[in-house]
């Protein structure tokens, strides 16, 4: 079947969730047979989202070949376990670069370059370079930002013509808002119209709206959107809030938006759709009746994106462990000596997250050595790992000023050091070491005994690394280098095999856990923690 185009946008409010939409979409064309791929174009100039600080967009989410990119194409991979590349992720940054490239070259000469045609017809490339490799039935590419955003308008002229040119093989999906006025006890449907007629100024016409809303639309209010809007009174979908992201494709679904895509595409169907796994997770995420209480170590808390990956690996992780997860989020800048004992205490397990600099990091150590020495089930994840292995070395191998160079570049015990190949690097943007290596576990280890093999293949972002110089002494008092890179010898992963679970990885194991498919070490930390809550009431109940 020819590639057919799905353009997903979104007026009124941004954050309203065009990403979940386009994930779910996808899944329910998945579900029927297709074969999917979703890219996000993001107008801002950053080349990547790599050098933005997490208080800007949430987190940074990194693909198998290394691009540091939007946090949506995290939930794209949750939804749909297709793996996805730098080709996903396009920024206004990357457009301007690639054509400001090709100017330099020549390869304009003579002609002025111009927003239109020149940005818009790089757009147009991207936007079809997954489509032209044949191997999708659907591309759905999501434009980030607002319509009538200054930013956006080259993306969306570019989606007009690709409208145009490709006919029914373009669908154009249009996210608004419709807010519920307390005071007025009335749900407002105007700012769709205005969205509405804001995109059709520019030259598209939405095929389906799909409404985001707190309380439930009327049959007539749908109906009165579609009249004003020039769109089919059934292509207009409500979207209520739901109890969980994940409950997102089945309130489509029962809309029929898939039946809608297919039919508004003249896509041969593929018969019917089989949505059991999908349904097994989403009936026992609504149905957990226990509890596993883990924290969230970190210094980006107030902004919970900062974290999606690893709370979404820990929702999937405990939901097959049929647990609800109640994460707490503490802040590593105002643990202390004197009240970790009091934040930590009650939960069955704890995370140390990843991050950058010196800020929080001594809150991180305060958690570490309570942990410790109180064997909990304790996670660290990339800084959070290096910062394993500094307490370690401060209280156990009792060098006080233990460190990461990135924190203190004098230190006498440098445990984490800058990795070699780092040494040169100046430029700050896709330098650090990025993506998927494979790793060589430690047979009867934690993390063998989890992944069930020995060699496996995780995904990477830090520029630091374990200082192999310390291996013996650490591996002489009791933390163990369990993991590393079978061609470098780099430490990847490090474990106190005397604790009922402390681990620690230099990569990132959130970045490959999907709904379908949960991370092993994640669902092995779980179940850590479950055995120790459940240990400890029992304990309590003596
Ligand atoms: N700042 C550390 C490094 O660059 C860890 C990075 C991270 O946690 N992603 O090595």
């Amino acid at each position: 079947m020819e590639t057919k185009y799905i353009f997903v946008t979104g007026g009124v409010v941004s954050s309203l969730g065009k990403g979940i939409i386009s994930s779910s979409l996808a899944r329910l064309l998945l579900s029927r047979g297709y074969s999917v791929t979703i890219q996000k174009f993001d107008p801002y100039i950053n080349i990547d989202p790599g050098t933005l600080n997490p208080y800007e967009h949430g987190e940074c989410y990194v693909t198998d070949d290394g691009h540091e990119a939007d946090l949506d194409l995290g939930h794209y991979e949750r939804f749909t376990d297709i793996r996805t590349s730098r080709a996903n992720n396009v920024t206004t940054g990357r457009i301007y670069q690639s054509v400001i490239d090709k100017e330099r070259k020549g390869d304009y000469l003579g002609k002025t370059v111009q927003i239109i045609p020149h940005i818009t017809d790089e757009i147009k490339r991207n936007v079809k370079l997954l489509g032209n490799t044949g191997k999708y039935d659907f591309v759905i590419t999501e434009i980030g930002g607002t319509v009538g955003d200054i930013e956006s308008t080259p993306f969306l002229e570019a989606v007009r013509q690709l409208k145009w040119e490709l006919g029914k093989n373009a669908l154009s999906v249009h996210l608004t808002y419709v807010p519920y006025l307390k005071a007025a006890k009335e749900l407002k449907t105007k700012p769709t119209q205005h969205s509405v007629k804001q995109l059709q100024a520019i030259g598209i016409q939405p095929d389906i709206l799909i409404l985001r809303t707190e309380k439930e639309i009327p049959v007539s209010m749908r109906r009165k959107v579609a009249q004003f809007c020039n769109v089919a009174p059934d292509a207009v979908i409500e979207c209520i809030d739901a109890s969980s992201i994940y409950r997102v494709p089945m309130l489509m679904h029962e809309q029929r938006l898939d039946n809608l895509v297919i039919r508004l595409t003249d896509s041969e169907s593929k018969g019917e759709p089989n949505h059991s796994a999908w349904n097994n997770f989403v009936h026992k995420l609504e149905n957990a009746e226990k509890t596993v209480r883990i924290g969230l170590v970190g210094k980006y808390v107030e902004l919970q994106d900062a974290y999606k990956s690893i709370s979404e690996s820990l929702v999937q992780a405990a939901t097959y462990c049929d647990h609800r997860l109640d994460l707490v989020y503490i802040h590593s800048e105002k643990l202390t000596k004197e009240n970790v004992e009091e934040k930590l205490a009650g939960l069955d397990g704890v995370i140390i997250a990843p991050g950058f600099g010196q800020r929080g990091i001594e809150g991180k150590f305060v958690a570490l050595e309570w942990c410790r020495t109180h064997d909990m089930p304790t996670f660290g994840i990339c800084l959070g790992m290096q910062c394993m292995v500094i307490e370690f070395a401060r209280n156990v191998l009792g060098y006080s000023d233990a460190n990461s160079t990135e924190m203190d570049p004098h230190t006498a015990h440098n445990v984490i050091d800058l990795m070699e190949e780092q040494k040169s690097v100046t430029n700050m943007g896709g330098t650090m070491r990025l993506g998927a290596y494979d790793c060589k576990l430690k047979k009867e280890s934690v993390p063998y005994l989890a992944y069930g093999k020995e060699i496996i293949t995780e995904r990477h972002r830090h520029r630091f690394e374990f200082n192999n110089e310390f291996r013996e002494r650490f591996e002489n008092a009791g933390l163990e280098c369990v993991g590393e890179n079978p061609e470098t010898g780099l430490v990847e992963v490090v474990q106190i095999p005397s604790l009922s679970w402390f681990v620690g990885t230099q990569y990132h194991p959130e970045y490959r856990s999907t709904v379908l498919n949960p991370n092993p070490l994640f669902m092995s930390f779980v179940k850590a923690a479950i055995a120790n809550g459940d240990k400890t009431r029992k304990d309590d109940n003596l």
